[in-house]
């Protein structure tokens, strides 16, 4: 008999705990269905600021109000011009987790690069092992060890999925999607990647949600970024432009108006197998919708609806979606993450270069001590340098603030247009 009521009361536990478990699944899927919005973001024009950033350095009008006076830093015209010998410059405002970019150029030979510092303390782009990468011309051009996947002259990396040649059509150096032809596969096949894709979606007025330029870019053919006309258009957050369909609504919303051109950087680590195929680690995307961090890091939950296949231990190619609307592409090309890591991405004395960096402060705890290490991601030149480098103290040392201003390197530089953006916690 007693023995009955604690089998009872044990069954009744584990019902509530079901019932409990189910109600955080369905918790979990309104967050992840995006119960905030992502607010607006306007980019700006290619290299930004968009409309949330703290400019540093104005493009075009650039003055040293945002820095703290040092003695040497001068404006010059448009730039801002360091001194040969003398102290870094240093922001006024400290700041936490940030996307920083900051252009520099070196006015001679005696140096490939200007060092940046966050936090005061943790230099970008620091040393780092690998081979140097010569970047393209400017920030969106194929670097020299990319893999042109379309630019402008060929479909001939482009087939249907089903092998047969692809149907879409090459109008001006732009590749269009024929709507009813089927989705498009490229032939070459790749594990982790950096990806550029540019797209412009049509202006369809008339269609709402969904049904307003509508395609998809699917990384390994499995993991869909949206592409559709977010802007002024409202649909489901995890399937509006730059979402990760059905998983991660972006960050922001950063869209462009329809017709007008847009960028996707992809940052893709694939999935960890062991042996027999089974996951250790899920694959994780960064993603930059024109130049704004739209996902950091995020773990991806397994393919995304219309994939390809699910065999995410293998290979896979970059597959454009026909999802009935005359969606455009341009300027699509990627580098194999595999083969070894980069150290410098430099341009000549004399030519603009940038850094593009995803930064996260060490977490502090409330005893002072460091509860996650920080990271940082850089882009230079529009290369990937350093992915998710772990910076500052380690775990269970001490470390007096997550926060700390910008500073710039006294040297053979100039700088022009800086600015940083609050990301959010993860
Ligand atoms: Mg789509």
């Amino acid at each position: 008999m007693r023995r009955g009521i604690w089998h009872r009361a044990a069954n009744l536990v584990v019902i509530c705990g079901e019932l409990a478990c189910g109600l955080m699944i369905l918790a979990g899927c309104a967050l992840a269905q995006g119960a905030k919005e992502p607010p607006y973001v306007d980019p700006g024009p290619p290299g930004g600021p968009p409309s949330d950033a703290t400019v540093l350095l104005d493009r075009k009008d650039p003055s040293l109000d945002a820095w703290q006076p040092r003695d040497g830093w001068e404006i010059d015209g448009a730039v801002l011009r360091a001194p040969r010998d003398g102290e870094r410059l240093v922001s006024r405002v400290a700041f936490g987790d940030v996307q920083l970019h900051v252009e520099f150029r070196a006015l001679d030979g005696s140096a490939t690069h200007a060092p940046v510092w966050l936090h005061g303390r943790y230099e970008v782009p620091g040393s780092g092992a690998g081979k140097v990468v010569k970047p393209g011309r400017d920030d969106t051009a194929p670097p020299a060890d990319a893999v042109a996947l379309f630019d402008g002259t060929t479909l001939s990396e482009w087939i249907h999925p089903d092998g047969r040649p692809a149907q879409w059509q090459l109008v001006d150096g732009v590749l269009r999607c024929r709507p009813g032809s089927g989705n498009i596969i490229t032939k070459t096949q790749f594990g982790s990647v950096q990806l550029h894709v540019e797209f412009a979606t049509p202006y369809m007025p008339r269609a709402r949600g969904q049904g307003r330029g509508n395609s998809g870019v699917y990384v390994q053919g499995r993991y869909e970024i949206q592409v559709l006309d977010s802007y002024k258009n409202r649909t489901y957050f995890t399937g509006q432009c730059a979402a990760i369909y059905g998983q991660y609504p972006p960050l922001v919303n950063a869209c462009r108006p329809p017709r007008q051109w847009q960028t996707y950087d992809i940052l893709f680590t694939a999935p960890e197998c062991d042996d027999r195929g089974n996951v250790r680690a899920q694959g994780r995307m960064t993603v930059f919708h024109n130049g704004v961090l739209v996902h950091d890091d995020v773990a991806l939950r397994g393919p995304t609806g219309g994939a390809l296949d699910h065999n995410v231990c293998q290979a896979g190619p970059l597959m454009l979606q026909d999802h009935g609307n005359l969606v455009q592409f341009r300027n699509i090309w990627l580098r194999h993450l595999d083969n070894g890591t980069v150290a410098l991405a430099p341009r000549d004395p004399g030519q603009w270069q940038s850094y593009d960096i995803v930064f996260r402060a060490p977490r502090v705890g409330a005893d002072g001590r460091v509860l996650k290490r920080g990271r940082i991601t850089v882009l230079h030149n529009g290369v990937l340098i350093r992915d998710r480098v772990p910076v500052g103290p380690q775990v269970g040392e001490r470390l007096e603030k997550s926060t700390g201003p910008v500073a710039l390197a006294a040297g053979p530089f100039e700088y022009r247009n800086i600015w940083i953006r609050a990301i959010e916690r993860n």
